[in-house]
């Protein structure tokens, strides 16, 4: 069923309530990366331009119910002036007496940012009362651009919607459904899905998905990729291993043999005889074969070897996603494997290919690298994005208004 867009809504002069994502990291009270809230700068710049009141509201970090000073959205508000060039209020509260003062003062083409939605715990609970309070903001119109928090049926992204008239999906959002659900639906083959991290476990839906939609090739790197060597019974050392997802790595491996699907495992890796993080000075890495892993060495990274590997894999590709860091990729050199990577997906897309990066450590990777600008698609989501390509319906996207 399509859903309704902001393009749908009759803007002018009305209070508008928009749920943004600005989860953004701060760093001694400034934004220190700005890439969420520049991907909904065309949801607020349509509103604005159409003589909307704009009503932004997000959460950030994880207070738990409570007023934590470093959660607050201040900074982002002035940020977003910058980016805007035109003043964004700024209400210390999103419900109560604050936030209507905020509201009732605004003129059309106006923006008011609303304090962290998290600081009530009211939020997470997706509670009645307090949807309903957010809904009072507004006249009668919501839009949700926030895919990276669609996932998730809280107040601001799924109770809100039975207390107004019309709930729409923003611009970002609706580019996030097109590129994804046009990969889910209708990928153009070769099909190669990448994916690293740390947890086979947050995974599993969507590489069976995967197989079930004909993926052709499964790239695995990370610390995911242990946990299906030490299942095949090879040393992984000390590396980091979910021992309880053993079997279900065997039965991946066994179900993509059978359905044609080719899975690849790092070959070689970069590997420390003790990772201590507060020596990192003293850090001594090594790429080895895969192979010569001892039960001293904990892996890292990919190596070399494997990234011209799984180079090689994407040669032919015509559709590739790819989420999860192939190694420990805050702690440099353990970003090299990640790093390159993105060079190689950049160099895919380039090719023609369709390129769809989501999670948070490998859209910083393809920044990092400078490839940004070249990929397809830069998912804002994380687990919202995984969920979506595992086929299952977000709370947030089911709860907006049908055509
Ligand atoms: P995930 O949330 O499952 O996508 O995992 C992301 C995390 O995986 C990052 O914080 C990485 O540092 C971590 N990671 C990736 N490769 C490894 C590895 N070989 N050993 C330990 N942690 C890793």
């Amino acid at each position: 069923m399509q859903k309704l867009s902001i393009r749908d809504l009759d803007l002018k002069g009305k209070r508008v309530f928009i749920r943004v994502d600005f989860n953004v990291p701060i760093k001694d009270g400034k934004v220190d990366d700005d890439t969420r809230i520049r991907a909904a700068l065309p949801t607020i710049n349509y509103a604005i331009e159409r003589g909307a009141r704009v009503i932004l509201a997000s959460h950030l970090g994880r207070p738990k119910g409570q007023r934590v000073d470093k959660f607050s959205l201040a900074p982002v508000a002035q940020h977003l002036a910058h980016l805007l060039s035109i003043p964004v209020a700024f209400a210390e509260d999103c419900i109560g007496e604050e936030a209507d003062i905020n509201v009732k003062t605004m003129q059309d083409g106006d923006v008011l940012l609303l304090e962290n939605l998290r600081f009530h715990k009211e939020e997470e609970k997706n509670d009645d009362a307090f949807s309903q309070q957010l809904a009072s903001l507004c006249d009668g119109l919501y839009v949700n651009d926030a895919f990276g928090a669609a996932h998730r049926a809280h107040a601001s992204t799924v109770g809100i919607t039975k207390h107004v008239e019309k709930a729409a999906a923003g611009l970002l959002m609706q580019q996030e459904l097109d590129y994804l659900g046009r990969v889910i639906t209708n990928p153009e083959h070769p099909f190669v899905a990448i994916l690293g991290g740390a947890k086979v476990s947050d995974k599993i839906p969507v590489i069976n998905a995967l197989i079930d939609r004909r993926v052709n090739k499964i790239l695995i790197g990370g610390a995911m990729a242990y946990t299906f060597f030490k299942a095949q019974g090879f040393t992984v050392g000390k590396s980091l291993v979910e021992n309880e997802m053993m079997p279900t790595a065997l039965e991946i491996m066994k179900r993509a043999e059978a359905e044609g699907v080719e899975l690849l495992l790092p070959t070689d890796h970069q590997v420390v005889d003790s990772y201590e993080p507060i020596k990192r000075d003293k850090i001594i890495a090594k790429t080895i074969p895969v192979e010569f892993t001892n039960a001293g060495h904990a892996g890292m990274d990919i190596g070399v070897e494997t990234v011209s590997h799984f180079t090689n894999a994407l040669s032919d590709a015509r559709t590739i996603i790819w989420n999860g860091p192939m190694g420990v990729f805050e702690e440099p050199p353990f970003n090299e494997g990640t790093i390159g990577i993105a060079h190689a997906v950049a160099e895919a897309a380039d090719r023609g290919a369709t390129v769809i990066v989501g999670g948070g450590d490998s859209v910083a990777a393809v920044s990092q690298a400078g490839v940004a600008e070249r990929i397809t698609h830069i998912s804002t989501g994380g687990g919202a994005t995984l969920e979506f390509l595992a086929g299952e319906e977000l709370p947030g996207v089911a709860a907006l208004s049908d055509k």
